[in-house]
């Protein structure tokens, strides 16, 4: 276990400080939730239910403050961005703002997760605009579940999503599909032999318990050993070297043959709290150093006192030093803590 840094060790007084926390992991990435609203109502997502409160559109942070926190982070070594939500994409002018982002010095990388419902659309914008990697969420392949799953009948519409973003030169597109058992888990078969016939990259991930309103129970949620149980008689898994863009995923594929690569996403079961390099700021511009525990930082309104880019930057890094060693979720699950209460459409999973 690394060595608890003191906090007093910070410096402000380059331009170039570098983030590390206090466990000597380096936080190079940065997730943007744009704004919690979201064209689908998945059921273990949707802000309290399906007819939950949203934010106020003066809750959410500009554009031009949402530039001035990434411009910050940059200059102190982030290099990764990715746009979530709530449904990025749902966001008004949000093409005009990735362009912005694309000509920040030293931004390298601009990621988008998206549940695919406007990519068909946006899918050559993005790439114009310089997105590198997609990400879609899709839980099912069969159109009635996916209906009932997301509260919206339209699977075929992010098929056609899937499909132009690889027209237009998105290699690899990633497929994520959150495993809750009862719901959807009769259909790992089907996604894994997809990423064997077709270059797609599926991920299985583990359902967390994210939300008041997450249907999570320890009934629904599967592990990824269990998964992998199910994908036995399919074949070998044979693991690939985890490559930069995979994440914290651990990546196989379905034999020799396989177009696609297949991988598994454990934030509970095998955590990788000790690589994590991620901050993350809220649709409502908190700053949250750790997915699975409620403590943020209100950057919205030290951005609305008019402060300092330098008072930015020293919040930045404020947030990366009470970033906790790992999440013990497992334990608070097991002492009956529960899980958390932070919304998975303002975190931006
Ligand atoms: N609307 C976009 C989408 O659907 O990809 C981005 C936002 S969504 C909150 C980001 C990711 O979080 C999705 O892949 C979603 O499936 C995942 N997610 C949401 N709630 C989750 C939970 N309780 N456990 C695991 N993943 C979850």
């Amino acid at each position: 276990m690394p060595a608890r840094k003191s906090v007093s060790s910070t410096t402000l007084s380059t331009e170039k400080s570098v983030l590390t926390d206090l466990f000597d992991r380096t936080i190079s990435y940065l997730r943007l939730s744009l704004t919690d609203r979201c064209n689908l109502k998945c059921l273990y997502c949707a802000p309290e239910g399906r007819k939950g409160k949203l934010l106020r559109h003066s809750d959410l942070l500009t554009y031009e403050e949402l530039l001035r926190v990434v411009r910050a982070a940059v200059s102190m070594g982030m290099s990764k961005l990715r746009l979530t939500g709530g449904e990025p994409l749902v966001r008004r002018d949000v093409m005009r703002f990735i362009n912005q982002l694309g000509e920040i010095n030293g931004l390298r990388d601009i990621r988008i997760t998206t549940n695919g419902v406007l990519l068909e659309r946006y899918a050559e914008g993005l790439r114009a605009a310089g997105i590198s990697k997609i990400n879609i969420s899709l839980d099912s392949l069969k159109p009635e579940r996916f209906a009932r799953i997301t509260g919206m009948d339209c699977f075929a519409q992010v098929w056609r999503g899937i499909e132009k973003a690889q027209a237009v030169g998105f290699a690899p597109v990633k497929l994520n599909m959150v495993v809750m058992r009862g719901i959807n888990d009769d259909e790992l078969v089907d996604f894994a032999q997809l990423s064997h016939d077709t270059d797609l990259h599926v991920r299985f991930i583990e359902f967390m318990p994210v939300g008041a309103s997450s249907r999570w129970n320890a009934d629904t949620y599967m592990c990824s050993d269990k998964i992998k149980e199910r994908l036995q008689d399919l074949g070998e898994l044979i693991p690939v070297h985890r490559g930069e863009t995979d994440g914290p995923a651990c990546m196989f594929r379905l034999g020799a043959e396989a177009k696609g690569k297949l991988g598994f996403i454990s934030p509970l079961s095998h955590h990788f709290c000790d690589r994590c390099n991620r901050l993350r700021l809220t649709s409502e511009g908190k700053l949250r150093a750790c997915l699975l525990h409620d403590t943020e930082t209100d950057l919205r309104a030290l951005l609305r006192q008019n402060c300092s880019d330098e008072e930015i930057r020293a919040a930045l890094l404020a947030a990366v030093r009470s970033k906790p060693q790992g999440h013990r979720m497992e334990e608070r699950l097991k002492e009956q803590e529960g899980g958390c209460h932070g919304r998975m459409s303002r975190i931006g999973g």
